[in-house]
């Protein structure tokens, strides 16, 4: 899974940074930059909480594309 933020419904509130220090961070204007990686399992309830309360509904949590292209071969072999 990755963080992914629409830039254009983020206001720069900054709520993610605090929840999610460890991937997320603050521009000098107060809008996030986040790490492209993908979110480690131990980070997961922390990103999910991140995503929950972002007051604008900005900030997704998305599968990664190795994640996608495993789903998909699971739903092909019928899994
Ligand atoms: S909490 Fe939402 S609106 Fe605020 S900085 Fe993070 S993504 Fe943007």
């Amino acid at each position: 899974m990755k963080l992914r933020v629409n830039p254009i419904a983020c206001e720069g509130h900054g709520i993610c940074a605090e929840l999610l220090p460890e991937l997320i961070t603050l521009d000098e204007w107060g809008y996030p930059i986040i790490d492209d990686v993908d979110v480690p399992r131990t980070l997961e309830p922390h990103a999910r909480r991140a995503v929950a309360d972002c007051p604008t509904l900005a900030l997704a949590l998305e599968r990664s594309r190795a994640e996608s292209g495993r789903a998909a071969s699971r739903a092909a072999r019928g899994r």
